[in-house]
């Protein structure tokens, strides 16, 4: 009816019929709106186009078998992105005005949520931007806030394969008292150009190592990381990582499977030890790791012998995307159904 190809849809941007917006001036929220409009006007010299005031999120809402809609742990980015603003100084959005606006935006294009057989979803992208004019080195007192959604495609479309990432030693994406632990765009333009180098040589992504001994790993690309052995799952305990909510879920049903979850330094050695590992992220949930290269130093670390996805691995993917699409009992109330 849609004229969309639910099936072959990828992860990049349709337009759809509303994006929906609060202005933040004179210490107030506005009420959210909605608009068809996909552009917005703003001062030339907005603080979101010189000095960096802009953070951003991603969540997702699926169609199950019953055809609700239900959209996972939209309260968390919430918080999330409250402490983004508090990061770098941007008013702070209320959780109810994040809540409300997302749930409109979805309401709005349900239309575009696809359906529960496709393996498609509901990609959300809230941005909150300092808009006002400023010249001097100081936050805007005037924001935007804007949700808009796009319907994108099943993350695996060849199965759920692992893939190899890089170690590359001559960058960092994030200092160890910096920004990387709150979703802003300045930490994604500042992985461009490794991301770009390690993409041409054939990787998913570039596993960073901690930016002050580059001894223990860090983020993967815009996605954490996690190493399993011994029927534990181990994930790096970083002053510069984003604490992902898919990982935080993860952690979670490892635990409710029984499996033990250790959040520590990881050294890189201790790659050499892992049955199994992934990066994850609302994008893929899991995107398991095939081998890591460490470029400079010519060493290389296979995590998957037989080229397929862990048995571990496995199990918390398809848990994970069993509850989001509510074919598995929601028992942490992450998921919100809407009416
Ligand atoms: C958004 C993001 C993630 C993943 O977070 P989720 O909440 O799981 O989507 C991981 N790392 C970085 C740097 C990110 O920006």
């Amino acid at each position: 009816m849609n004229g969309i190809d639910w099936p072959n849809l990828s992860f990049g941007y349709m337009k759809t019929d509303y994006n929906v917006r609060s202005y933040y001036k004179d210490g107030k929220w506005s009420t959210p709106t909605e608009t068809t409009s996909e552009n917005i006007d703003i001062h030339m010299a907005a603080t979101c186009l010189h000095y960096g005031q802009e953070a951003f999120e991603g969540l997702k809402a699926f169609k199950g078998k019953d055809g609700k809609i239900r959209i996972f742990r939209m309260r968390d980015n919430a918080l999330r992105m409250q402490a983004s603003c508090r990061g770098i100084m941007m008013a702070e959005l209320p959780v109810e005005v994040f809540e409300e606006t997302v749930t409109k935006a979805v309401k709005l294009n349900e239309r575009f949520v696809p359906p529960y057989e496709s393996g498609a979803s509901l990609y959300i992208r809230p941005l909150l931007i300092g808009t006002s004019a400023q010249v001097g080195v100081k936050p805007a007192n005037e924001y935007l806030f804007l949700v808009f959604v796009t319907p994108v495609g099943p993350y695996f479309k060849e199965g759920f394969k692992p893939t190899p990432v890089a170690i590359l030693r001559g960058f960092d994406r994030a200092a160890p008292l910096g920004t990387g632990t709150i979703k802003i765009g300045g930490n994604y333009a500042a992985s461009l150009t490794a991301g770009h180098i390690a993409h041409e040589k054939g990787y998913s992504a570039v596993l960073y190592l901690d930016a002050k001994e580059k001894k223990y790993l860090d983020e993967c690309g815009p996605a954490n990381f996690f190493g399993i052995k011994n029927n534990t799952y181990i994930t790096p305990l970083s002053s510069s990582i984003l604490p992902s909510i898919t990982n935080n879920s993860l952690m979670q049903l490892a635990e409710d499977m029984g499996i033990k979850v250790e959040r520590r330094q990881v050294a890189e050695d201790e790659l050499a030890t892992f049955e199994e590992a992934g990066q994850v992220g609302t994008a893929a949930v899991i995107s398991p790791i095939l081998r890591v290269d460490d470029i400079d130093e010519n060493k290389s670390y296979i995590i998957s012998k037989d080229g397929n996805a862990g048995p571990i691995s496995t199990k918390l993917y398809n848990k994970l995307r069993g509850i989001q699409l509510g074919d598995e009992p929601d028992t942490h109330n992450w998921v919100t159904i809407l009416e």
